[in-house]
């Protein structure tokens, strides 16, 4: 079956394709398929998730998916939350891996509790008007580093600790990420309601 996937970035890409093989699924990047991106005007990643794979469904005539994700920090009311991608411009910079990481340590320098989590909101439909979508959350529980450690993955990767591995996410080989992280939470529940509502697998 071909899945739309309402998102254009390589490396999100890349994860989600090795999380939804086991179902045979093939995921083709909506920009490969000459659809623009979708606005994300909402302030909940569930409500961004699902513009975007309302959007990409309309305008591919197929079932799509969307992972709308970020960096959520207690001592920060939960931002950078869905601003997780241009956070730094929030603050006049330039949007960055590197000014997002540089502007959250700056933000947090005076602060002592440093829990953050990574979420994952996943929504698949299985057209623009499917009164039925599907919707998963993972979320994967660290402390926000003084300093980045390690060079895998992407965005706020270096500077999020996970207690439980002893190591920052960017430390991780792909193949660790993918089994504990937000993202591989969200799939693995979406699979399960993909295989029970849609019948698949
Ligand atoms: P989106 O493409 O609007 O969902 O924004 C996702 C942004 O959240 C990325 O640009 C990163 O800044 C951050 N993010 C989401 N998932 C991850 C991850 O697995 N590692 C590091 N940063 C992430």
């Amino acid at each position: 079956m071909r899945l739309v996937l309402a998102s254009n970035n390589a490396k999100k890409l890349t994860e989600l394709q090795a999380l939804f093989a086991p179902l045979g699924f093939a995921l083709v990047t909506q920009g490969s398929l000459g659809i623009a991106e979708a606005e994300e005007p909402h302030i909940t990643f569930v409500e961004n998730a699902l513009a975007k794979a309302r959007h990409a469904a309309q305008h591919a005539g197929a079932a799509a998916i969307a992972d709308d994700s970020g960096l959520c920090v207690d001592a920060l009311g939960g931002s950078p939350g869905v601003l997780s991608a241009r956070y730094a411009t929030l603050f006049g910079r330039t949007k960055s891996d590197d000014e997002n990481n540089r502007v959250l340590l700056e933000q947090l320098a005076s602060h002592t509790d440093r829990r953050a989590r990574f979420v994952s909101a996943l929504v698949t439909v299985r057209s623009a008007d499917d009164p039925e979508p599907l919707i998963a959350l993972g979320r994967w529980e660290g402390e926000v580093l003084r300093e980045p450690h390690g060079t895998g993955g992407f965005g706020y990767d270096p500077l999020l600790f996970i207690p439980s591995l002893g190591k920052a996410v960017a430390e991780l080989s792909a193949e660790v990420k993918n089994t504990h992280s937000h993202r591989a939470i969200a799939s693995r529940q979406m699979l399960a309601l993909m295989r029970e509502v849609w019948h698949l697998g």
